[in-house]
């Protein structure tokens, strides 16, 4: 007994669902793509703007080593001229004829009267072609040395075109310094021997102190040799060191007026490194942590990533909730539909959903010229079951009336409709005239069977098929299918009746 079962049909999901086109999963992808889109794009233009920056900084960090180095530089240069003029002097006025007769201390005063004197200067000395001293400035009548065998008397000695000459950091006179010395050469060029002063390390200590210096910064003084003069920080381990002697420093890292970022050969910190361009003589090289120079723009991407952070995470949720949201109301848009094109009593699809399944499916075979079959079922004498038992009655006969049409039915693009009233439409599309009349029998029969008195129950179904032609509509087709029911009706009812085409005809 089946009253009281609802069909099922709608559910089990006959008439071809159109999955292929949900727009609402297509529009909530797209606002998901150009939400990643708009992310990507924001990170990109941040990413650029903060490398920009830190370009920027670099730059700005350079520039300042570089006035830092020339300053420096320039005033060693100076502070060498001017001592270098002294030497010069002593040098020259010991060969005038006439300095050489007069009494000692007459020569002192000529020799050392426009010598540099400065409170970072040594004392300027003479010695002669064997290394003994002969002059003093500091003393008319000095003890005596020789210095035959230090590097600044050897090295004039050697070559009459030296000119100033700075000696690697050595300790004269008890304090550090570096040794400037000029070779004093006679008319026709003979090694005469050696006028020498001295620049203290306190000049430089002076003059570093007077600089503002971060932690970690540092200024290296070097000889043209890249023997370390002085460094600070101050690390005495490190002076007179030569670099070329450091396996893991190599001199193309810091070329003239060039910069270098990494690390140096003192230490493992890593700094930006400015050389200046100098004179032949010795050069200064100032760095500073890149870490301190980028200390600022850490500073900036940080704060700038957790904004972009938050702002991704917001456009992430924001972008999701959108998307479910979208999703939740066309899910509700296809329920209404679904309800709209669903048959309340019966759960088949009802007569607007079954024209507009038949439309497409007459379409589609136009296209593939295949066959296309319709079943129009009437319940038979109707009129008199409800005058009999009631309209309720009536309506749980069309409900089994429909299970049994949805139980014979059950390829996914056959669609079970309720056309009116007491009727019912099955569209079958890619079934001959034969294949479409064993499917009516077999409803035919499931009605007859199911009801506990087949005499009362049964239905009367017209059977039609055909192909698409250019001429015909799937009116044609229905009405075809009609006229076969009226057929089976006038032959007696409970019967399926094949439309008479023009090729068939059958009666069962
Ligand atoms: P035939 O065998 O020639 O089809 O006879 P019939 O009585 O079935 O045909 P007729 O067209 O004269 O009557 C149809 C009846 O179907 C009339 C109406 O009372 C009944 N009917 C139509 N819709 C419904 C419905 O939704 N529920 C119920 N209970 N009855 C309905
Ligand atoms: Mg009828
Ligand atoms: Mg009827």
């Amino acid at each position: 007994m089946l009253f009281g079962r609802q069909s099922d049909g709608a559910r089990k999901g006959w008439c071809r669902k159109d999955s292929g086109r949900r727009p609402w999963r297509l529009s909530a992808k797209l606002l998901i793509a150009s939400s990643i889109a708009t992310v990507i794009g924001f990170t990109a233009i941040c990413s650029s703007v903060m490398l920009d920056m830190r370009r920027g900084e670099e730059e700005l960090a350079r520039q300042t080593l570089e006035n830092l180095a020339s300053g420096i530089d320039a005033d060693i240069s100076r502070n060498i001229e001017l001592y270098d003029l002294s030497l010069r002097a002593v040098a020259s006025n010991l060969m005038m004829p006439d300095v050489r007769g007069v009494s000692r201390e007459i020569q002192h005063l000529i020799l050392f009267d426009h010598a540099a004197t400065a409170k970072h200067f040594g004392v300027i000395q003479v010695f002669d072609a064997q290394g003994k001293l002969t002059h003093d400035a500091a003393s008319l009548d000095p003890p005596p040395e020789n210095r035959a065998d230090e590097e600044y008397f050897t090295v004039h000695r050697a070559d009459p075109d030296l000119g100033l000459y700075v000696s690697r950091p050595m300790v004269r006179r008890g304090a550090y310094s570096i040794v400037l010395s000029r070779r004093i050469t006679d008319a026709e060029g003979g090694f005469l021997g050696v006028v020498v002063g001295s620049i203290r390390f306190s000049y430089f200590h002076d003059l570093f102190g007077r600089l503002n210096l971060n932690p970690g910064d540092t200024i290296t003084v070097l000889r043209s040799d890249r023997t370390i003069i002085m460094r600070t920080p101050f690390d005495l381990e490190i002076i007179g060191k030569n670099l070329s002697e450091r396996p893991s420093w190599r001199a193309e890292n810091l070329k003239a007026d060039a910069a270098y970022a990494g690390v140096g050969p003192v230490d493992s910190i890593p700094r930006l490194y400015v050389r200046s361009g100098s004179t032949s003589l010795f050069f200064v090289v100032v760095g500073k942590p890149l870490a301190s120079i980028l200390n600022l723009w850490h500073r900036e991407v940080l704060r700038i990533g957790i904004i972009m952070m938050v702002l991704i995470l917001f456009v992430g949720g924001t972008t999701l909730f959108l998307a479910r949201e979208i999703g939740r109301r066309a899910e509700a848009e296809e329920k209404l539909e679904e309800l709209a094109t669903t048959d309340a009593l019966t759960g088949l699809r009802n007569r607007r959903r079954f024209d507009s399944e038949i439309d497409m499916e007459w379409r589609r075979a136009a296209r593939g010229q295949t066959p296309i079959a319709v079943l129009m079922i009437d319940a038979d004498r109707f009129k008199a079951y409800n005058d009999t038992y009631g309209h309720q009655a009536g309506d749980q006969v069309l409900v089994g009336i429909a299970i049994c049409i949805s139980d014979s039915v059950q390829r996914s693009g056959d669609c079970p409709a309720r056309f009116g009233g007491e009727e019912f439409a099955v569209l079958l599309p890619g079934l001959s005239a034969i294949e479409a009349f064993a499917i009516a029998e077999t409803i035919r029969l499931k009605v007859e069977q199911w009801s506990e008195d087949p005499g009362v129950t049964t239905v009367s179904i017209g059977v039609a098929s055909m192909t698409p032609t250019a001429t015909s509509n799937w009116p044609d087709l229905i009405e075809a299918a009609d006229r076969a029911l009226y057929a089976a009706k006038a032959n007696g009812r409970n019967q399926s009746v094949l439309a008479a085409m023009p090729q068939l005809a059958l009666v069962a």
